[in-house]
């Protein structure tokens, strides 16, 4: 029998997408991406599912007897088998909530994979592409405090790593081929960057702590468990950012912050969710939720209330809420709609008949009762 044959790779950077490590690994050999997917898993489709997020254990199998590396390396390389700290993945299905789904899989979408310019432009001729680009929460660089970007700058398209051309000059791929967009050829190392503001540097250096250390704390919140941490964040992003209900409360915020956010409510559709966001909407989002957590629930509260959002608005039955958001929601917000029965009614007027000692109608009451109660509680 004519002995396997064996594929020497590079491994991956600890921080590498798998479809990073693969594809650079192809283009050092001048290969197509996927004839080397196609190679290594000894499979024809293996390039098409998504593998930063789960690879099919049978890939993971001939992966691991063809380049001769441990498969619990590969499974933690996947989103599925290091997502811990920010998703409790239930084994059910091979979704993580707050990865972001691939360009070419949605209609209509431009914008997709993340990257900072000055990471790529560092890795010198070996650049690669990070796990954090790909996740929700991640706005701007931790290492150089500049904003991500979602979509090639100069002509609009997403990032697809699946898709990478060669120069049409040569004849073999080239290892820089990766940073280079797929649709233009334009090199991403070369795009302008921005700074990011300080609140949006401070709430993107807590989120990728959490998301690697497991732990955190965020303004007087400690969260020993991270993912407590990123299910109640989620939970505000949506409401905040992806429901009808909450643009008046977004709206109150941006205005507060001075953010110059566009928000065309039409243009973000319907149950969509925070990864399929583009990154202005999430930044603003995340921006908004890094000062209220600075003196979590007093600003929230406030704002609520400024803005009459209920606690019913936010807090849906089919959704669970980790203990930080729902004390805030039901302690804090929440008003309990009281109502009199007829003895109590004349009991209330009689009371306010002796007290102002004149007479009072029954419609007059409310008024009273507020100015009492309401006000005067307010003044004690
Ligand atoms: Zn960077
Ligand atoms: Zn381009």
């Amino acid at each position: 029998m004519k002995p396997k044959r064996r594929y020497l790779l590079y491994p991956p950077f600890k921080d590498e997408l798998t479809t990073s490590w693969i594809a650079r690994n192809a283009l050092n050999f001048g290969m197509k991406p996927s004839q080397l997917a196609t190679l290594i898993t000894e499979n024809v489709e293996a390039w098409k599912p998504d593998l930063d997020v789960f690879i099919n254990p049978m890939f993971a199998k001939s992966i691991a007897t063809n380049i001769g590396i441990d498969q619990s390396v590969l499974y933690r390389l996947s989103f599925y088998g290091s997502c811990d700290y920010f998703y409790n993945q239930t084994e059910k299905t091979s979704q993580v909530k707050w990865v972001m789904p691939l360009g070419q899989k949605l209609k209509n979408k431009q914008f997709s994979l993340q990257y900072c310019p000055c990471c790529l432009a560092e890795d010198g001729k070996r650049p690669y592409f990070q796990k954090h680009w790909r996740l929700a929460f991640m706005t701007a660089c931790p290492y150089h405090s500049v904003q991500l970007h979602d979509r090639c700058p100069k002509c609009h398209n997403p990032i697809e790593l699946k898709r990478l051309q060669k120069n049409v000059e040569d004849v073999l791929y080239h290892p820089e081929d990766i940073a280079h967009c797929s649709k233009c050829g334009f090199d991403l190392r070369e795009t302008d960057y921005v700074l990011a503001s300080t609140d949006e540097s401070d709430i993107n250096r807590i989120n990728f702590l959490q998301s690697t250390l497991g732990y955190g704390q965020v303004g007087n919140l400690k969260f020993a468990y991270s993912n407590l941490y990123f299910e109640g964040i989620r939970r505000l992003l949506s409401f905040l950012v992806c429901r009808p209900k909450g643009e008046r409360l977004f709206m109150h915020l941006r205005h507060e912050l001075d953010l110059r956010q566009m928000y065309h409510r039409e243009l973000i559709g319907h149950n969509v969710e925070p990864e399929r966001l583009e990154i202005g909407l999430r930044r603003s989002g995340l921006v908004m939720i890094y000062h209220l957590l600075q003196d979590w629930p007093e600003s929230f509260v406030k704002a609520c209330k400024a803005t009459n959002t209920s606690t019913h608005m936010i807090k849906t039955p089919y959704l669970e809420f980790p203990y930080w958001v729902t004390d805030a929601l039901f302690f804090q917000i929440k008003q309990y709609k009281y109502s009199a029965c007829d003895d109590e009614k004349s009991n209330i007027v009689d009371f306010f008949d002796k007290r102002l000692k004149k007479k009072i109608k029954p419609e007059q009451v409310r008024r009273f009762v507020r100015y009492y109660f309401e006000e005067h509680s307010q003044r004690l």
